[in-house]
């Protein structure tokens, strides 16, 4: 714990009193893990086909120090090799079924931009409470015709979109749709949160190039309402992680209010050991990294929460120009 000691002066050698703070002493400064322990929030959390047992999934996340999260519908159906096909009116009754009372899960209804009626899927979904949209692009590039009317329509309806990006697991030929510099297209969307999941492994680079880019934009038209979270799901096997969190965070970029915790669970099985290694394997490298509390709280917690907040994305980022 800190503490800070300060002393005043009264100078009175021009008649007034005018109070300066003398001295600031710190008396004792133990690492910041070491204080009360954090609200953590995961803000990747798959659900699967099955039975909806949402007090077996409290029970788990807190055991493994999470407080809450969001949790991702069941897949749209042209992932044929993730599960088999659930109709959308399905797919939400499941979704909401798990996040019924419980005010700190927060449903995401994962939708499918090329299916024929993707935009009443959009307005269907916003009725029934979702509070954002997952988007996984199989098939299309996130800048194509399509994909994007369906994104203007979220960011109207003004909905949080989290993306996959990075190499994709779905059996088939489609990470090239889910690289980092795809995404650029969506500077064209007034209004848009999105977040980009697994620092886009193994195009992490690439991704904070893309993040400099929308920071750089912003500096240019301070009025540009977009805002880009990085959602740091794992993703990066172990031998990576290092080095990409160390590349994020020391880039020079401003990422600290914009980078989310997650793990990628599902919410049928809540894998407390999975969570539990990453917290500690994250933490040693923020350590090693000299984070402040600040830092820490807005990744486990206060970004999640930034990102969730229906307001206009309205960021403020530090300017990011060349040669000023
Ligand atoms: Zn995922």
């Amino acid at each position: 714990m800190m503490c800070i000691v300060s002393a005043w002066k009264d100078d009175s050698s021009n008649g007034n009193r005018t109070d300066k703070i003398l001295s600031i002493e710190i008396l004792a400064l133990k690492p910041v893990f070491e204080e009360s322990p954090l609200q953590r929030f995961d803000c990747h959390i798959h659900l699967d086909p099955g039975v909806v047992q949402q007090s077996d999934l409290l029970g788990k996340m807190r055991s493994a120090g999470i407080s809450g999260g969001i949790l991702i519908s069941i897949p749209p159906p042209s992932f044929v090799k993730l599960c088999q096909p659930h109709p959308t009116g399905e797919r939400l009754d499941n979704l909401m079924q798990w996040v019924e009372g419980a005010p700190d899960l927060h449903p995401f209804y994962w939708i499918d931009p090329l299916e024929e009626d993707a935009n009443e899927q959009v307005e269907l979904a916003v009725r029934r409470g979702v509070h954002g949209f997952k988007v996984i692009c199989n098939r299309f590039y996130p800048g194509d015709e399509r994909p994007m009317a369906v994104f203007t329509k979220i960011a109207q309806a003004r909905m949080p979109l989290l993306f996959h990006s990075g190499i994709l697991w779905d059996g088939e030929a489609s990470s090239r749709y889910n690289r980092p510099v795809e995404f650029e297209a969506l500077i064209y969307i007034p209004g848009l949160k999105f977040a980009l999941a697994h620092i886009s492994w193994p195009w992490c680079d690439e991704l904070i190039a893309v993040y400099g880019k929308f920071q750089n934009a912003h500096s240019r038209d301070a009025s540009l309402a977009i805002e880009m979270f990085i959602d740091m799901t794992p993703g990066t096997p172990p031998i990576y992680r290092e080095e990409a969190l160390t590349r994020l965070f020391t880039v020079g970029y401003d990422v600290n209010r914009n980078v989310l915790f997650g793990t990628d669970c599902t919410a049928n099985d809540y894998n407390q050991a999975w969570v539990r290694k990453w917290i500690n394997n994250d933490d040693a490298i923020y350590k090693k990294l000299g984070l402040d509390v600040s830092t820490l709280k807005g990744i486990y917690s206060g970004n999640l929460l930034r990102f969730l907040d229906t307001a206009p994305a309205n960021p403020e980022f530090i300017k990011l120009c060349a040669a000023e």
